[in-house]
């Protein structure tokens, strides 16, 4: 890896990993060299002390047990949090979500301190929400609707320091009354969306990479990528 490499950062796929979001790092890896940028994942594991250096960093979603484990290690590891502080992007799956909130409260009701780089916090519905997902989003610079497959028992409440991701326009979201879905706290976005999120949305994709590179990126025209994208919007009418 040379001094420009962008380093993509798949935190704990080994207990975050079970819904395929690590997908989302191959999607920034491809859509910065397709740019001509050199870019490579570095997968960090619970064998690993969580570096404060890489450019972006993207966190999956997992089961009660498994996003514990997370939790634990990110904790006593806090070189993501230094990065966020820094600035630097990171891109919170559902499970990933709640890990990074105040504290979450499991199915089972168990409550778990979280790592608090969100003002948020998160406790079981009446029932799971899983089924597509559609929201408008309310981030500056994403203009496409934003769509994913959500599967969590957790709901999420947003304190003063968050804004969500977007509106709700298909499915549930955090599972709020006001219909909001997702967390942007500083440069840390999160959402309920699997997918992988980034195949779904390249725009968002491109946003965390801008924010990664620190340059305004010139788009890719990859009509497959928009036929995706459009199929899966139809698919949640
Ligand atoms: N275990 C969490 C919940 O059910 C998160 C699930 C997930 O990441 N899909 O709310």
């Amino acid at each position: 890896m040379s001094e420009s490499t962008l380093r993509i950062g798949l935190v704990l796929p080994d207990v975050m990993g079970t819904y395929g979001d690590g997908g989302n790092a191959l999607v920034l890896r491809q859509r910065a060299r397709m740019r001509g940028l050199d870019a490579q994942i570095v997968e960090i594991t619970l064998d690993d002390a969580v570096p404060d250096s890489l450019d972006v960093y993207t966190l999956g979603g997992a089961e009660d047990f498994a996003q514990r484990l997370a939790t634990r290690h990110l904790t006593k590891h806090p070189g993501m949090q230094r990065a966020a502080a820094a600035g630097r992007p990171i891109l919170a799956i559902c499970a990933a979500i709640q890990v990074l909130g105040h504290w979450y409260q499991t199915a089972a009701g168990e409550k778990v301190d979280g790592v608090g780089l969100f003002d948020c916090t998160t406790s079981p519905m009446a029932e799971r929400a899983i089924g597509e997902l559609v929201t408008q989003p309310l981030l500056d610079g994403l203009t496409q609707p934003l769509s994913g497959f959500e599967n969590h028992r957790g709901a999420t409440s947003l304190g003063s320091e968050a804004r969500p991701l977007g509106k709700v326009r298909h499915g549930t979201g955090n599972g709020s009354r006001d219909r909001v879905e997702g967390v942007v706290q500083g440069s840390v976005v999160g959402t309920y969306m699997h997918g992988p999120l980034l195949a779904r949305n390249p725009e968002l994709a491109d946003y965390l990479l801008a924010q990664a590179t620190g340059t305004a990126l010139a788009p890719l025209d990859l009509p497959e990528v928009d036929r995706l994208r459009r199929e899966r919007l139809a698919a949640a009418r």
